[in-house]
């Protein structure tokens, strides 16, 4: 694609990386079938190539965002089948990450939407707080229904349908601390314990952190990590998703420097996704450039660690798992195998819903901020998973886990879930109702 930026503009180093994301588009639109908001809406701006475009016209023309831009780009996931699709190697993350903290600087959003962003800022990435807003949720789901009825507290209620109706105890697990191996050592690695996933489902830390020191791993969840920042960034507000990557770079790179790390393990795929850029992220700021690209190298997503730790075949035990791949693991990541090889291994049967490219829905907060769009997404990829007949779906990401929750009857469990099971851990409590001739 042609581009016309001026030296000047081509001096911020952001205008300059995506004029050479733009000029790589070649228009070809090979990425409007795999785009889920193309696919639903049928409207060329919601599309990739259309986005691409309007940020284009934006950034060129060295323009505030205005309510169109805002909106389309609003409506983008994030999931990032584009890239997955795109044959010219369009770096589109890096695009629309540009486009978003653009809006964020130079676009007034209505009182509501401001309003509604804020509240999320403030309390999704802060464990204590969002416990507090779950526990509150509970008190406010009566009034979920008048809620839908007013377009300004559409977020608020997509909130209620959303919260768990109980929510779990604080597990210890959740908490900083080491963890010793418990077989011959083979490794030390650190946690990401995470924000949103220990409150609502403590067991997937609880699995992970079994399974690895049985085979031999010490885990170290170390004091001062935070959210990994994936949820503001996504919402464009640079500064605190940067301040985030800070204060874990510093962590983790403390911990590299008193023990040596293997791995930094993550098991939500949309935060794995998150950290493997920090580098890229923190790729301007002079102290922490290096240290964020050690620590974005060393950063694996559970089941790629896994994979590298050689696990024994088991014999089929009788159980069908739909995989759902998150597209934080297959689009942002890139991890495609990994997952349904170990569960394979692990006795599993293992069937691919139809259409896996396509996004549930879920993506961060757009669930809360584009429930329409959203719960047709859910609604499709429902479908999909329920024609595999499959007595278990297994994922790799909070989000997905929530919002398919919400529309299907089959357990939905975290892939690591089902590996800690087989190599010697308990039955995961959602599957305690499985039959017993099946499992
Ligand atoms: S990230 Fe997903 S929703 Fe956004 S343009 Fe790409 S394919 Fe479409
Ligand atoms: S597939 Fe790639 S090159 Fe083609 S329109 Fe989409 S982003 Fe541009």
């Amino acid at each position: 694609m042609q581009t016309n930026f001026t030296p000047e503009q081509l001096a911020d180093p952001h205008v300059a990386e995506s004029e050479a994301i733009l000029r790589k588009c070649v228009h070809c639109g090979f990425c409007t079938a795999t785009c889920p908001t193309y696919v639903t809406l049928g409207n060329e701006l919601d599309s990739p190539r259309g986005r691409i475009y309007l940020i284009k016209d934006m950034l060129e023309n060295g323009r505030p965002a205005d309510a169109e831009v805002t909106t389309h780009i609003d409506r983008c996931l994030s999931c990032l089948a584009c890239t997955t699709t795109c044959p010219s190697g369009v770096d589109y993350m890096h695009l629309i990450d540009h486009a978003r903290a653009h809006i964020e600087n130079t676009y007034k959003r209505p009182l509501m939407d401001r309003f509604t962003r804020n509240v999320l800022a403030a309390v999704l990435p802060y464990p204590g707080r969002f416990r507090l807003a779950l526990q509150l949720a509970r008190v406010g789901r009566p009034f979920k229904g008048p809620l839908k009825r007013v377009p300004a507290m559409k977020a608020f209620a997509a909130m209620l349908d959303l919260a768990p109706r109980s929510v779990p105890a604080p597990s210890p697990f959740s908490r900083p601390g080491r963890h010793e191996p418990q077989a011959e050592r083979r490794g030390r690695v650190a946690i990401l314990t995470g924000c949103a996933q220990p409150v609502l489902d403590p067991g997937i830390n609880e699995a992970t952190i079994r399974l690895l020191t049985r085979l031999g791993v010490e885990v170290v969840a170390p004091e001062g990590e935070v959210c990994c920042g994936s949820l503001v960034h996504h919402m464009g507000r640079e500064e605190q998703a940067l301040a985030a990557a800070r204060a874990n770079v510093d962590v983790w790179t403390r911990e590299i420097d008193a023990g040596g790390l293997d791995a930094i393990i993550i098991t939500a795929s949309g935060c794995g996704t998150t950290i493997k850029d920090y580098g890229h992220m923190l790729r301007l700021d002079p102290a922490y450039a290096e240290k964020a690209a050690k620590v974005s190298a060393l950063a694996k997503d559970i089941t790629e660690y896994l994979a590298s730790l050689d696990l024994p075949s088991h014999m089929p035990r009788g159980i069908t798992v739909a995989y759902h791949s998150a597209c934080s693991m297959q689009h942002g990541q890139k991890i495609t195998m990994a997952p349904k090889l170990l569960l394979k291994a692990a006795g599993f049967t293992v069937r691919d819903p139809a259409e896996g490219h396509l996004c549930c829905g879920s993506a961060g907060t757009y669930n809360i901020m584009q429930p329409e769009i959203s719960a047709e997404l859910k609604a499709r990829k429902v479908r999909n998973i329920e024609a595999t007949k499959a007595d278990i779906i297994a994922t790799g990401n909070i989000g997905c886990i929530t919002q398919i929750a919400t529309g299907t009857g089959i357990p939905i469990l975290h892939t690591v879930e089902l590996l800690d099971w087989a190599y010697g851990g308990e039955m995961p409590a959602k599957l305690k109702g499985l039959e017993p001739a099946a499992a």
